[in-house]
């Protein structure tokens, strides 16, 4: 068989098992329990590439000497023939004197959010098994996204949000043409409706950890931070998390390197969380999971009882020599007017509780003021202009 991306195979992160490319779907057979709401995903699998080949490949020309996608290309688990038309990614990397701190900013995709990434490769593997529908939970920014992307590829999105999504938001999976079903309840009620739907129908499920290519697709951030760094870590990125796949595909990215022996050190990675909804901070800090008790807060995309990638993100942030913690909605409003006046950046709350992530940091000496930080801004302050 012609091999077209130096993908190599899937490994379960439970068990380690094994699989070819097209021996399983979502989750590892042997270790997902059916899903039970109250349970964070067990069995997600890891894409494992040919990684001499691509250390290889990399030395014949010099990385650097990459042009940002083709670098990224190299790591892709998918070919670029079936990439969806719709451009995402290559997005602005610089650094904002003023707070002392560089900015990756994810909100100038094209539905503007960072969620395009994992929507592009999904797409991708849609057109690759010829599969005409793709169907997502969202609490509205996955939704847009998957709307967008599909529409520029011809491929029908149906999307469960819950009823509360922002209204811009929903706007976007309307414009796009998207089957939309609003659910009664919270987003953990709306990944559970995506999953009975996509088990009655055919169709490629998108929900977040659940299919591993939603965390291959946010690698491409990783990457591209790396590259625009000049084939550098930062010292720190400090990431918003929910579900926990934007970090999974951030330390994701930087395992790749690693392993295809680009990389000798790790960036720290900062997972920040609205203290309502905080099941991963709490995990990392007792060892024990248990959902978060009542998740409420402004930040509508990092609002979740119980966040499906967990294992992932613990231990990516464990493996980094990372932290977690958690900040109040003052706290995450009050960033987001600094970010907003301080930098020309209007970022919507999920993303700017990166910032006041750093100001806490900071202040307890976690994060020092000659480190080079990273703020991963996620999604358009556009996007939820509630409280304005
Ligand atoms: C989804 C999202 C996040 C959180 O990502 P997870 O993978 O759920 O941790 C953060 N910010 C924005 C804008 C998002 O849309
Ligand atoms: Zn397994």
């Amino acid at each position: 068989m012609k091999r077209f991306t130096y993908f190599k195979q899937w490994q379960c992160t439970t068990c380690g098992r094994k699989y070819a490319r097209d021996e399983v779907t979502y989750l590892c057979p042997t270790c997902s329990i059916d899903y039970r709401p109250g349970m964070p995903l067990t069995g997600v699998l890891e894409a494992v590439f040919h990684y001499e080949e691509i250390s290889r490949v990399l030395a014949q020309k010099g990385r650097q000497n990459y042009s940002l996608r083709d670098f990224c290309m190299v790591f892709s688990a998918l070919e670029a023939r079936d990439y969806p038309p719709l451009p995402v990614g290559n997005t602005p990397f610089y650094k904002v004197e003023s707070l002392n701190l560089w900015i990756k900013n994810d909100a100038l995709n094209p539905s503007a959010s960072f969620k395009d990434r994992a929507s592009q490769l999904m797409v991708a593997e849609a057109k690759r098994l010829g599969i005409g529908e793709i169907a997502c939970a969202s609490t509205g920014n996955a939704a847009s996204s998957l709307a967008a992307l599909c529409a520029s590829a011809g491929i029908k999105a149906v999307i469960f949000c819950p009823e509360n999504a922002p209204a811009a938001k929903l706007a976007q999976v309307k414009a796009h043409g998207a089957e939309l079903h609003l659910v009664t309840g919270s987003y953990d009620d709306a990944f559970k409706a995506a999953m009975e739907y996509s088990a009655s129908h055919e169709c490629l499920n998108r929900n977040t950890a659940y299919h591993p290519l939603t965390i291959e697709g946010k690698k491409s951030a990783g990457l591209e931070i790396y590259h625009q760094n000049g084939c550098k870590s930062p010292d720190w990125i400090i990431i918003p998390v929910g579900d926990g796949v934007i970090l999974a595909g951030i330390h994701k990215a930087f395992i790749d390197l690693k392993r295809s022996g680009q990389l000798v050190k790790l960036p720290r990675l900062l997972a920040v969380q609205a203290e309502s909804s905080d099941a991963i901070t709490s995990y990392w800090e007792k060892g024990e999971y248990q959902d978060a008790a009542s998740p409420e807060t402004i930040a509508d995309s990092i609002s979740v009882k119980t966040p499906s990638n967990a294992h992932w993100a613990v231990r990516a942030i464990k493996e980094t020599n990372g932290a977690a913690i958690r900040v109040s909605d003052d706290e995450i409003n009050q960033a987001r007017l600094d970010l907003a006046r301080k930098t020309g950046v209007f970022a919507e709350p999920s993303s700017t509780a990166t910032l006041a992530g750093l100001y806490k940091a900071k202040e307890s000496g976690l994060i020092r003021d000659n480190e080079q930080v990273v703020l991963l801004i996620t999604g358009h302050g556009l996007k939820d202009i509630a409280g304005f």
